[in-house]
């Protein structure tokens, strides 16, 4: 089981340091809590996850403007700063979503531009997934439980059965555009959801504020932890799980946890992976998904 790291001495001594604007305090807790994630390499492949935070900025004409801290690509949650999370402008990433489709370069163009720091990294491929969700506070995972669930073929049912109405399910998309788009018609479709499981993929929950999206990704995660172990039959020897997104169970240590926890048992069963997954991976391991 994932142990909740939130320590509330560290937390108001952060939000404290951070001065008297709640949005500077905010972003403190926000960069606490992701940096309480990238600590379990269970929860994030390597580098992996991202997590964001809507705030508002002053902008250089003296305007406050509403802005999205995402991930920016390269960083690694286990030791982001505020830098790592650059500040995007959410009016034109918001304004996209009018769109039938547009291409990665587009959107990479639209994100950096947006920018409010010209210097400041490329935003998350996954911006717009951020940007799209309604919540506040949004952490993304790779955390090894969903991995399991979110490739078992009855996933949808798995999900329902364990959550109900709590976690809506999302078709596997490329991250990009497109999955930005399902996921934020998901989400509408089922306002009452405090996550998102993205099958062949990772898991998605938000909040009003850093720490109740980290109880929910914590919880949740425990809660596909728990119902994997009562479904796992008498140990077998495990083997390698040569399936998952981007390579997934691919560290030694976390193949172990894979091989422990799918129901299968003994590890994953191999499945050959179709070409948009092999796609996924190159894109997640030149720091795209993360
Ligand atoms: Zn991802």
């Amino acid at each position: 089981m994932f142990a909740n790291l939130w320590q509330e001495d560290e937390a108001r001594a952060l939000a404290e340091a951070a001065g008297p604007d709640p949005d500077a305090r905010a972003l403190a807790l926000r960069v606490y809590s992701a940096r309480l994630i990238g600590r379990i390499p269970d929860l994030v492949m390597h580098g992996g996850g991202n997590s964001s935070i809507k705030l508002r900025a002053r902008d250089v004409f003296g305007e406050m403007v509403e802005v999205l801290h995402v991930k920016g690509s390269g960083a690694d949650l286990a030791t982001i700063t505020p830098a790592g999370l650059p500040a995007v402008r959410l009016d034109p990433l918001r304004r996209l979503r009018a769109l039938p489709a547009l291409s990665d370069e587009d959107m990479v163009n639209v994100q950096r531009s947006s920018l409010l720091d010209s210097a400041a990294p490329n935003p998350s491929v996954e911006t717009l997934l951020h940007a799209w969700l309604p919540d506040a506070v949004v952490d993304h995972t790779h955390a090894t439980p969903f991995l399991v669930l979110a490739n078992l073929p009855d996933a949808a049912e798995i999900c329902h059965e364990i959550f109900g109405p709590r976690l809506a399910v999302v078709p596997y998309i490329m991250p990009g555009f497109a999955l930005a788009k399902a996921a934020a018609s998901v989400r509408d479709a089922h306002p009452e959801a405090e996550g998102l499981l993205l099958l062949n993929h990772g898991h998605f929950t938000w909040g009003a504020t850093p720490k109740e999206s980290y109880d929910r990704l914590i919880a949740q995660t425990n809660a596909v932890e728990a119902w994997l172990a009562r479904r796992r039959p008498a140990p077998r020897p495990p083997a390698a799980p040569p399936h998952g997104v981007a390579g997934g169970c691919a560290a030694a240590g976390r193949a172990a946890r894979c091989a422990r926890l799918c129901p299968a048992g003994g590890g994953c069963r191999p499945r050959p992976r179709p070409a948009r997954q092999r796609r996924h991976a190159r894109r997640a391991r030149t720091g795209g998904c993360g």
